[in-house]
């Protein structure tokens, strides 16, 4: 049974992680929304105390590394595990700065791919690396079983060769994980991934992207050219299974998609505390004990922020709870997704409404937020995305017969 309640268990990490947003992130937020591009070295301290932590035991989800759900860790049998610990930090610091957050030195997305997908010894091979995650091609963003980019076994390496856009991390990060067909023949269950180190002859990041927001954060475009890799490299099983399809390159996603959830929800908080300051400064307090009619309309806004806020955060609680507990977890996951990223949209541009001039101009923080809030609602698939895979799920339907 899963329970409302934040859990005990969590309550220093997610305070600690809410000093570290509110003390770290916080002074430099505006600072490198302007600078954008540049590296935000004061980062680098904060990960050298996560790597710390880590080492030590004690980091329990502290980052947005994401864990490894066959794990027989420390969370075995118990309900609250590792992956509500990183959900929950994860919001604490997305109150901070989701940019920064994304920028994190060894805390990409491509390293929830490899704590997902890798076996025990390539898990340990690739401890402490920064891998960003590369999916999304020219022409496939949401259709990633269409992949173009090839891998051709040649002796003891992977030759790959394709184009990636918009890859997260893709200049800072010292290791790429790649999304490639071994066979494009042989459809989606030939897709596997393939770490891929910064530096291979053959990869070259070609251009960095500017954005509407998260611009702490650098998005790249990388070609590869018969970039040569090791056999080893390849995440998981090289074996083309159809019958297990796209599941195994796909279970990333239903580790990845609870954490963006948390960063939405996270930075809706952020939105939501402040505006409820701006509000409480012009006279309007918001009354819990009182009917939203018979309240302001600014007040009963509120409150029906807060609600779909709070749908917001239970949904990720659950997807995070279920992975812990073994239990498969994507349309959760999916769930979590799509609530937390129409929301968290929906509340950053609301409060920049309710709070008029202040929102809009940069003497406050609300319009970046509204700006940074986007992006959750797109990738790691788009709310159109995740409400057709939640439609296939509880239809059970198929990818082919629900398109
Ligand atoms: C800042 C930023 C960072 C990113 N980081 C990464 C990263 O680290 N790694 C990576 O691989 N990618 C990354 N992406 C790419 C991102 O995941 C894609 O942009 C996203 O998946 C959508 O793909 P697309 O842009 O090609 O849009 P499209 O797939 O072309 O979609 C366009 C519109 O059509 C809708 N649509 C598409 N198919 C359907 C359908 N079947 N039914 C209904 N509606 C549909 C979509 O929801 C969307 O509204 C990033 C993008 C940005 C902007």
């Amino acid at each position: 049974m899963i329970s409302l309640d934040d859990p005990t268990r969590f309550r220093t990490l997610a305070g600690q992680a809410h000093q570290v947003a509110m003390n770290m992130l916080r002074p430099i937020s505006r600072k490198y929304d302007l600078a954008e591009h540049e590296y935000p070295h004061e980062l680098d301290m904060l990960a050298a105390m996560i790597d710390g932590l880590s080492e030590s035991g004690a980091n329990e989800g502290a980052g947005a590394a994401g864990v490894r759900r066959d794990a027989a860790g420390s969370d075995a049998g118990v309900t609250n595990g590792a992956n509500l610990a990183s959900v929950m930090s994860i919001a604490e610091m997305c109150w901070g700065d989701v940019g920064l957050l994304l920028s994190m030195p060894r805390q990409g997305l491509g390293n929830s791919a490899i704590a997902s997908v890798a076996d025990d010894e390539q898990a340990k091979r690739f401890a402490g690396v920064w891998a960003g995650m590369a999916i999304t091609e020219p022409g496939t963003g949401s259709d990633s079983a269409n992949i173009k980019t090839t891998a051709v076994l040649d002796g003891d390496e992977y030759v790959l060769n394709g184009e990636k856009i918009y890859v997260t991390s893709g200049d800072r990060a010292d290791h790429i994980v790649v999304w490639a067909t071994l066979d494009r023949s042989l459809g989606r269950a030939a897709i596997k991934s393939f770490v891929v180190a910064k530096g291979t002859p053959g990869m070259r990041v070609d251009r960095l992207e500017h954005k509407l927001g998260i611009k702490a954060s650098d998005t790249a475009t990388i070609i590869f050219e018969d970039c040569r890799v090791p056999r080893e490299n390849l995440l998981g099983s090289a074996e083309v299974d159809p019958k297990q399809g796209f599941a195994g390159a796909m279970a990333t996603f239903d580790n990845t998609r609870p954490l963006v959830a948390a960063m939405a929800v996270g930075c809706a908080k952020a939105a939501l505390d402040l505006t409820r300051d701006l509000l409480e400064q012009a006279g309007v307090v918001v009354d819990y004990d009182r009917p939203a009619l018979v309240q302001s309309a600014a007040a009963a806004k509120f409150l029906q922020m807060e609600a779909d806020w709070e749908g917001a955060r239970l949904l990720m609680l659950q997807a995070a709870w279920m992975a812990d507990n073994r239990q498969p977890n994507s349309l959760e996951a999916s769930m979590a997704k799509a609530k937390a990223g129409r929301v968290g949209s929906d509340i950053t541009l609301s409060c920049v409404e309710l709070c008029g001039s202040i929102g809009y101009t940069e003497g406050e923080l609300l319009e970046k937020w509204s700006r940074d809030s986007k992006i959750l609602d797109i990738f790691e698939g788009t709310q159109q995305i995740q409400q057709l895979i939640v439609a296939r799920r509880v239809l059970g339907l198929t990818s082919a017969q629900l398109k």
